[in-house]
């Protein structure tokens, strides 16, 4: 039997209209700056994006382009003073930075109450001791799709494939939390026999960045999985030259797992839903100040 699909962009729908709704009831717009280093084809389409989702919750963004030259020091300026601008709640730093850039140096800078994508070590300690803190949007996303899709996470063994800072740490440290109580266990490239553990998993949360990483014989029948991966498969036959596809076989899996996200249309409508969340979650704390 075809899984059943997990539909990112309902759901996400959904929240942004409770956001909006949230938006209007304060006096003054959230205010979100994004600063876009370089002209990164991938980059620039999410800026883009994340910039319409703000308008239409009704929110101001702001935009701040700097040429991929620019140094780190003047990109550290201007963050500070973004810090103290009072019309701005949240602070993004579109990544990957150019090399020349030291990318923990940046984030670093943003004031942690302005740092909606939760990727300062102030708000990544602050979840992992289960403090209040702006939780990183793409795993926020990933957390809320899954009871979304009907699952209790409560005892299940969650399997997260990738260890980044922004996707496979902080998932799998919200999915072990007292609050979601799954099981979890992370894989990496160093991992031997990856589908030992993918076979075992609940819940398959995958963010390798790699087209094909899971193939059907690698799930258990009846996992949920979340496909996390945004990879650009060159396609001359689409207008741009490309179609999107996750890290995991989705036709094939699809036939195994009970609840699966497509690619695009799952994670993706998410994260940027959770960065509005995060957004207006901090301009009504500035405003109650
Ligand atoms: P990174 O490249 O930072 O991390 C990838 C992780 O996957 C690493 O930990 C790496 O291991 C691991 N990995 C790579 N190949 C394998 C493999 N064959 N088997 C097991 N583990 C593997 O990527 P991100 O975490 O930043 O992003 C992951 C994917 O998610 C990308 O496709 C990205 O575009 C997408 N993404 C999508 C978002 C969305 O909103 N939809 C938001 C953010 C990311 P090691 O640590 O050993 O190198």
């Amino acid at each position: 039997m075809a899984a059943k699909i997990i539909d990112g962009k309902a759901l996400a729908a959904d929240l942004r209209a409770r956001i909006a709704a949230g938006v209007a009831k304060l006096e003054r717009k959230p205010g979100l700056a994004v600063i876009l280093v370089g002209e990164n084809p991938a980059s620039v389409s999410y800026v883009t994006a994340k910039e319409k989702a703000c308008a239409e919750a009704g929110m101001v963004s702001r935009e701040i382009r700097l040429p991929a030259d620019v140094a780190e020091a003047a990109l550290v300026g201007i963050i500070r003073d973004l810090n103290a601008d009072k019309a701005i709640d949240g602070i993004l730093v579109q990544l990957p930075l150019p090399s020349h850039i030291r990318g923990q140096a940046v984030i670093d800078a943003i004031a942690p109450e302005k740092d909606v994508d939760g990727f300062t070590p102030v708000n990544l300690g602050r979840m992992m001791i289960g403090e209040e803190c702006f939780i990183p949007c793409t795993p926020h996303g990933i957390v809320k799709l899954i009871e979304f899709s009907g699952m209790d996470i409560s005892g299940r063994h969650a399997v997260v494939v990738g260890r980044s800072n922004i996707v496979g740490k902080p998932v799998a440290q919200l999915l072990a939390s007292k609050r979601l109580n799954a099981t979890v266990t992370v894989c990496h490239s160093g991992t031997r026999d990856l589908g030992a553990f993918t076979r075992e998993a609940d819940i398959l949360v995958v963010a390798a960045g790699r087209p094909g990483t899971i193939t059907a014989d690698m799930v258990k029948r009846g996992a949920t999985i979340i496909d996390v991966g945004v990879n650009r498969i060159p396609d001359p036959t689409r207008p741009k030259g490309f179609r999107l596809a996750g890290d995991v076989d989705f036709a094939a899996c699809s036939e195994v797992a009970a609840a699966i996200t497509p690619v695009p249309g799952g994670v993706g409508p998410m994260t940027i839903t959770m960065l509005l969340w995060n957004t207006l979650e901090s301009a009504r704390r500035a405003q109650r100040r």
